[in-house]
């Protein structure tokens, strides 16, 4: 897997070459964009390579650890959402629809499907996107809509989704522009665009650097709330609320450190993860 590359890339961001290091982790690096300061590893492998990996022996390994976790996931994702305001533009959606129109919601990067089905029991109508074994679990465990392949080759018509969710999976793309301008097409006017992500202005980031457990090299792209805000507003979005959480990780500290460790990094903002709700304006 790591035999092959793109070589050196532009950043995904402004496009630009000067790049200081970032991260030094093993046997990969981190750089950040002297212009921009979006962190991305360079080089990195190519998507085809990135496909087959998540199909491969790595598939199953990710299935089990996914099913695991999948309540603590779960639990985690609502109560972001819950954080940017999602459950009260679910009220104002359902009040507004006819009764044979839900609103729709598509969630990228869906695993096991564990958040489409808590939105269908709510009434949403959902679809996933899945490239890896995820989608076949989804599919024949809970009967989900699902596509397996990335979200610019589902050709959802334009103006389909009422809301497009996104959780950890964005670092994961070789063109995270490409995919945001995907997801601005295929939301309606008016529509939003939820995408979590670790944040690489927190304070774990800053405390471990290159230790720090989201740089890995499955993550392309470490984004802070500046260069994600910066490339949502470039691809049409305006943004509607940021929110941070995570001082220390869990094991890493006793709770009488942990806990006041969280309370303050979702207070200042400086949380090891990012929620942002952006919104399609015409
Ligand atoms: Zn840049």
């Amino acid at each position: 897997m790591r035999a092959g590359n793109s070589g050196t890339i532009p950043c995904a961001c402004c496009g630009g070459f000067i790049f200081k290091p970032a991260l030094n982790c093993e046997g990969f690096n981190f750089v950040r964009c002297k212009s921009c300061g979006l962190v991305q590893m360079n080089p990195q492998p190519v998507k085809n390579e990135i496909i087959a990996r998540y199909n491969s022996e790595f598939a199953d390994d990710y299935l089990s650890y996914e099913l695991e976790n999948e309540a603590a996931f779960l639990k985690l994702q609502q109560l972001a959402l819950r954080d940017t305001g999602f459950d009260k533009l679910e009220k104002t959606l359902f009040s507004c629809c006819k009764t044979d129109e839900k609103p729709s919601a598509l969630d990228v990067g869906c695993a096991t499907g564990s958040l489409l089905e808590s939105l269908c029991v709510r009434g949403w109508r959902v679809t996933g996107v899945e490239i890896s074994s995820g989608a076949g679990y989804a599919q024949k465990t809970r009967n989900l809509d699902i596509k397996t392949v990335p979200l610019e080759e589902c050709c959802f018509p334009s103006e389909s989704f009422d809301a497009v969710l996104a959780s950890h999976l964005i670092e994961h793309l070789n063109d995270p522009r490409s995919f945001l301008t995907e997801t601005f097409r295929i939301l309606k006017n008016n529509g939003r665009v939820f995408i979590t992500t670790p944040n690489i202005g927190g304070f774990q980031a800053r405390l471990f650097g290159g230790h720090w457990r989201s740089a890995i090299f499955d993550h392309l792209y470490l984004f802070s709330k500046k260069t994600l805000t910066k490339m949502l507003k470039e691809a049409g979005f305006k943004i509607e609320s940021r929110r941070t959480w995570g001082g220390l990780a869990a094991g890493f500290a006793p709770s009488w450190i942990k806990k006041p460790a969280d309370f303050f990094a979702k207070r200042l903002g400086c949380g090891d993860v990012m929620i942002i709700r952006a919104r399609k304006t015409s």
